[in-house]
């Protein structure tokens, strides 16, 4: 009888990856965050051929590149702003992400419903235009709908005043899922990435960049791990962090930075998909006080949001304000049939955008670049920042032209990112369950069966979570903690944090059994409380 053989993900196992680096003298590249910015260098760099190591000072995407609103997009908003070579970049980049990884990124339907008779023509031709800056790369046509028909797509709008609505197309994504799996794409083709890692300070030589020093960040206290490596040329993609590392770049010199980033919180609800019962996410391209509003399924659950608050300190796990949960449920009120109340919200995540300054202080956030700097210091550290999510491998094939420009590195290879499966990504053809669906294997690609093939494959923790995922997590995708397993490899925190909270002390007696640690539960169940938590 002839045997199905699963292929064997690499193992991501801690002393194995810790042993690497210290062994590790040199590379090419070190890049310095494990966020959308930092892994799309990884990878596009090591396709080119050069020795790469990346650096994460907590978890991949543990950062603002996995609190996104999840769409993969052109940017409607920036349209109407007239930025229109952002929108056209982004639309092809869409293309480029859903076609990379179909498991992880799809297509996804949007209606506008309209209020006012001139709603429908005037957001219609907006959009036209958008489907026409798309060209190749769209993913369906832009129609007008009348009000039965909006009614009949998207079930759960309200239907007082409707005249219609205007369909058009975008995508979503899972970022948390993607950014790991850039990190394990990287990582196959021959990469090293550590998370819980982060680089503590940039070594200069004459005035010149010449590496940096690590520390493990999960190291005891009394065995201190560090180390150093040589380097060609560092990345700082750190996101809202940038400004720590150019202030230990110029330092050495002995100047003080000017901060290039100012970070803009976004908020999210997330409630049952009773609310929003339809496979079609609503926008709401201008809220009462001049705000976009999206309610996108996802996952099995919808979320709501967003806001763009200027905050002058960067945390790891931002707080919500009062207003801002206040304002999402005042105009989700508006466009959907049942009002949300604060006792339906099921989670609640805040992300930090972050934003470019223009050289003269803005103010307000709304006003700042959302396209991408990429910046190279009189030492010659190259700091990438801002952009979004959905143009993350444009923005590494300009960094690297950046890195090449500067004479930092030789002249490289063609980009191979724009065409370059990522793992587990199944045949494009091949239909595939939607990321609106509960959670479930589909996130795995190809690779479901050998998550399959663990030890509690058929023990559900809750929203599709199995013991073998979380055994999976631990041994192939880099999971040390609980906050990994159930914000990240699962997104159970962020679409149910009671459930994730209950759920928990079952993951930390896995991980025990796998990597020999608790994963920081406590931590974790005070992360949870946050995450429930609606401010008033
Ligand atoms: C509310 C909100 C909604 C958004 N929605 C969308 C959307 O729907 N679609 C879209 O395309 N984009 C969206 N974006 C934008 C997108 O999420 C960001 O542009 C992107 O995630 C930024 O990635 P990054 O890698 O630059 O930053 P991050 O993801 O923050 O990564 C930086 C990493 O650097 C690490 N780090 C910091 N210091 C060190 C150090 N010393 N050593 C090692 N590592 C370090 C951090 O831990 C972090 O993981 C949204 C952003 C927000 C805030």
């Amino acid at each position: 009888m002839s045997q199905t053989t699963v292929p064997s993900p690499a193992v991501t196992n801690r002393a194995q990856l810790l042993a690497e680096l210290v062994s590790l003298e040199a590379v090419d590249l070190v890049v310095i965050g494990g966020g959308a910015s930092g892994l799309g260098v990884a990878l596009d760099a090591r396709l080119r051929g050069l020795s790469v190591l990346l650096l994460e000072s907590h978890d991949f995407a543990g950062g603002t590149s996995s609190r996104a609103t999840k769409l993969v997009h052109g940017g409607v908003r920036y349209l109407a702003q007239g930025n229109i070579g952002l929108v056209r970049e982004a639309l092809h980049e869409r293309r480029a992400l859903l076609n990379n990884a179909p498991h992880l990124a799809q297509p996804l339907a949007f209606i506008m419903p309209a209020y006012r008779p001139w709603e429908v023509p005037f957001y219609g031709i907006g959009l036209k235009m958008y489907d026409a800056l798309a060209g190749a790369a769209s993913l369906g046509k832009t129609r007008w709908l009348g009000k039965s028909s909006t009614l009949a797509q998207l079930p759960g709008v309200n239907a007082q005043h409707l005249y219609g609505g205007v369909k058009y197309w975008d995508g979503q994504f899972d970022d948390a899922r993607l950014a790991l799996t850039l990190a394990r794409t990287a990582a196959a083709q021959g990469a090293l990435l550590v998370n819980y890692c982060p680089a503590v300070d940039i070594l200069h030589e004459d005035g010149r960049i010449c590496g940096v020093r690590w520390k493990d960040g999960l190291a005891a206290s009394d065995q201190p791990l560090e180390g150093q490596v040589r380097a060609r040329c560092v990345i700082n993609a750190t996101g809202v962090w940038v400004d720590a590392l150019r202030q230990l770049d110029d330092a050495a010199r002995g100047q003080r930075v000017r901060p290039m980033v100012a970070p803009s919180q976004g908020v999210h609800l997330v409630v049952d998909r009773s609310f929003l019962p339809s496979d079609h996410a609503l926008l709401v391209p201008h809220t009462r006080d001049g705000r976009v509003l999206f309610a996108v399924p996802w996952l099995g659950h919808v979320i709501l949001g967003t806001t763009d608050t200027p905050r002058d300190h960067v945390e790891r796990e931002p707080h919500a304000l009062a207003e801002e949960a206040a304002f999402i449920l005042r105009e989700s009120a508006h466009v959907l049939a049942r009002a949300p109340q604060a006792a339906d919200v099921r989670s609640v995540w805040v992300g930090l955008r972050p934003l470019v300054r223009p050289d003269a202080d803005a103010g307000s956030t709304k006003s700042i670049s959302r396209e991408h700097t990429v910046r190279v210091s009189p030492s010659g550290l190259v700091t990438v920042t801002g952009g979004k999510w959905t143009t993350y491998r444009a923005m590494a094939e300009d960094v690297l032209q950046h890195c090449v420009q500067a004479g930092l590195l030789n002249p490289l290879p063609k980009c191979q990112t724009a065409r370059f499966a990522l793992l587990g990504a199944p045949d494009r053809q091949q239909p595939w369950p939607s990321l609106g669906a509960s959670p479930g294997l589909q996130c795995y690609g190809t690779e479901a069966a050998a998550v399959q093939a663990l030890p509690g494959a058929d023990i559900e923790l809750g929203l599709g979570l199995t013991e073998a995922m979380v055994r999976y997590a631990a041994r192939y995708e880099y999971a040390q903690t609980v906050a990994d397993v159930l914000a990240r490899r699962h997104r159970m925190l962020f679409l149910d944090a009671t459930l994730a909270a209950q759920v928990a002390p079952r993951v930390s007696a896995i991980l025990q059994q796998e990597i020999r640690s608790d994963g920081n539960l406590d931590a974790f169940l005070a992360l949870a409380a946050q995450y429930k938590r609606v401010p008033t």
